[in-house]
């Protein structure tokens, strides 16, 4: 019988083996795609950011050219505030987000960060500026702690701890057996989703960039949660430039301009209670989701 178990057991160790790679390799060529969806100009410049101030001007885009998600899409974020950008699901919202990070080129009109057209600086530079918490933030197969310092690398554990405490995670990271030495991912500690997004936030913060995207999960998430993460969101976003792709209303109600986005184009913006005394589409929006929440606590208690 052991004499079966061990070859059997080594082509199980070896299958394992073999399967991570694949999905090591699967994402590195997810990647290799994404990279050459884009391509560094030959005369790129490295991006200065000193302001922080970010510009979509008449933005054109479609993954496939002959099927426009974004049509003509124009707004600011002036350095330090948050604008967010709200509406129905595939109404191109993420993918403003993607544009930003530039996973994608846009295909008319251009985006400037302090003026600079993000198609003429180094991608290096860019995302060095940038910092996403993304909607699925995916976790490496590694500790904690390396996967709150991959926003720093060379941070101290001190660094790490700080970021984690004001991500409102370090509680959270001390129960678990190991601490902050705990493997997580898909071979380790499987975390939550809005435990994922806070060591999210975690990266963010000790990575410290000028620019903020933040891509709001849309898994529901309990309202405990969704208020903690949204206090978090918000030290994170504090003297940044941010933009905000919100499913929650209640998110952006602080929002220094909210867009309306619907089929590529935004239908409607402006601040919380100018866009509530309109009673347009964002009126109705609230409204709905106000009632949905409040049959969700009745249902609830
Ligand atoms: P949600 O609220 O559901 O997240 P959204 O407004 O963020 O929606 P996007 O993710 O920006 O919507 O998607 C806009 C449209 O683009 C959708 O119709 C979607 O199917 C399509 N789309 C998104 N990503 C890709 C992709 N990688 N390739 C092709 N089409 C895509």
């Amino acid at each position: 019988m052991i004499q079966l178990y061990i070859p059997l057991n080594f082509l199980g160790v070896v299958y394992r083996e073999i399967k991570q790679s694949l999905t090591d390799l699967d994402r590195m060529f997810g990647l290799l795609d994404r990279e050459r969806e884009v391509a560094d100009a030959p005369d790129a410049t490295e991006l200065v950011v000193r302001e922080g101030v970010v510009r979509f001007e008449d933005v054109h885009f479609g993954y496939d050219p002959a099927r426009p998600i974004l049509k003509g899409v124009s707004f600011e974020i002036p350095a330090g505030r948050t604008v967010a950008v709200v509406g129905p699901s595939g109404a191109g919202k993420s993918t403003l987000a993607r544009l930003l990070f530039r996973f994608y080129d846009v295909q008319g009109g251009r985006i400037t960060i302090d003026g600079q057209d993000l198609k003429r600086v180094t991608q290096a530079s860019l995302r060095r500026q940038i910092g996403i918490v993304p909607q699925d933030t995916v976790l490496f197969n590694d500790t904690i702690e390396y996967n709150i310092a991959y926003g720093r690398p060379g941070a101290t554990r001190e660094e790490v701890e700080a970021a984690a405490r004001a991500a409102h995670i370090h509680d959270f990271i001390a129960s678990t057996p190991q601490g902050y030495d705990t493997m997580v991912g898909e071979r380790g500690l499987k975390l939550s989703g809005g435990e994922k997004q806070r060591v999210a936030i975690a990266r963010t913060l000790l990575k410290n960039p000028p620019i903020l995207i933040f891509d709001e999960a849309t898994s529901a998430l309990d309202s405990a949660n969704e208020r903690a993460i949204q206090a978090e969101l918000a030290c994170a976003a504090r003297n940044k430039t941010a933009l905000v792709i919100a499913h929650r209303l209640s998110t952006v109600v602080d929002a220094h301009e909210i867009l309306v986005l619907e089929d590529g184009r935004i239908v409607e913006r402006g601040r919380h209670h100018d866009l509530l005394a309109r009673g347009g589409r964002y009126a109705r929006m609230w409204a709905m989701q106000q009632s949905a929440s409040s049959e969700e606590k009745a249902v609830g208690g």
